[in-house]
């Protein structure tokens, strides 16, 4: 595996609710972290059809236009009444006219499982997956899943996206509710990022 010896990794990212999670949990690493915005990123298609291959799209992106590695995260949630949905279309399903809205995708995801009659627990599973790309075309990929079920009603005011209908395995609490503290011992990015531990020269 590559080993990334650098300070200073670019996030590849216009995310702030990411991007400040990859900075708190790259942090102890002594890693500053800088966002796609910093850079004047423009935002690549994601035409994957997997967590990976978006990523991978953002990842060469990046590093290719700045000449810096560049970290993404690709993420999203699988619901197994909805047949894995959103999954990779996690953030279009919260896309309007006027940007995301994340409470309307989190009311869709709820109505579609009302709709559909789907029993209790509504098991469901938050996806990470973290490619790291240098400029000269290689990469490391880096997985972690939070198992869980989605809630309704809406719970929490912390994190981002669909925290507050994620309710992780063995809490009582939704990712909404969680401190980011608690919530960045657990999460499917930390879990990604103690698997990209290994190419951080540690
Ligand atoms: P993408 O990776 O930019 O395609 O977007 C993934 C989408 O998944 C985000 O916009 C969020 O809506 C959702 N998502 C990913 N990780 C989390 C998380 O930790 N909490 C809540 N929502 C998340």
């Amino acid at each position: 595996m590559r080993r990334f010896t650098g300070d200073h990794l670019l996030v590849a990212t216009h995310n702030k609710g990411k991007l400040e999670e990859m900075e708190a949990l790259l942090a102890p690493f002594g890693i500053r972290v800088t966002g796609a915005a910093d850079h004047d990123l423009p935002e690549p298609e994601e035409t994957g059809t997997s967590f990976v291959e978006n990523a991978r799209i953002k990842a060469h992106a990046a590093a290719k236009a700045t000449g810096l590695p560049a970290l993404s995260d690709d993420s999203g949630i699988e619901i197994d009444a909805l047949n894995g949905a959103p999954g990779v279309y996690t953030a279009d399903w919260a896309e309007t006219p006027n940007g995301r809205d994340f409470v309307m995708a989190m009311r869709k995801t709820h109505e579609l499982l009302e709709a559909q009659g789907a029993p209790h627990p509504r098991t469901a599973r938050f996806c990470c997956t973290l490619v790291l790309a240098w400029p000269d075309g290689h990469d490391e990929v880096f997985p972690g899943v939070m198992e869980g079920q989605v809630v309704w009603p809406m719970r929490g005011e912390q994190g981002h996206g669909y925290d507050p209908i994620f309710q992780p395995a063995g809490y009582d609490v939704t990712f909404g509710e969680m401190d980011r503290w608690e919530k960045n011992k657990i999460s499917h990015r930390a879990r990604a990022v103690e698997q990209l531990k290994q190419a951080l020269g540690g």
